[in-house]
């Protein structure tokens, strides 16, 4: 495995269309053009302000952004990994790599995506 980070114009091109909380199925990745751009967000309890933590990846060509943003308001989401115990989180995070594939693995076996509600 040898994720690499999208590009400036990937992630340009990835803000362009429909909002992923309107439509969460897989879309085309702007780095290889195949279906397999998938996302999940989640929101880190111990922040400060109301948070959202974004991550989108291609596991056909392997490449991901993660981005932090203000939590948009009355945006409500389910979180399969909120109901990890801190510890098996605190491990699955430890890795970004192994975590983007904990992820895919997770929307291979309709886990993800989430849904979402506004
Ligand atoms: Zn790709």
């Amino acid at each position: 495995m040898s994720w690499a980070s999208f590009s400036g114009d990937e992630v340009a091109a990835l803000t362009q269309g429909e909002s992923f909380f309107a439509a969460p199925a897989e879309r085309a990745c702007p780095a290889c053009g195949r279906l397999r751009l998938r996302a999940y967000v989640t929101s880190p309890p111990a922040a400060r302000r109301p948070t959202l933590v974004s991550y989108a990846w291609c596991g056909a060509c392997e490449k991901f952004v993660g981005t932090r943003s203000k939590h948009p308001d009355g945006l409500v989401f389910s979180d399969p990994l909120a109901l990890l115990p801190d510890a098996e989180r605190r491990d699955l995070e430890r890795s970004l790599t192994g975590f983007l594939v904990h992820l895919d693995r997770l929307w291979d076996t309709g886990v993800l995506p989430q849904t979402f509600a506004a």
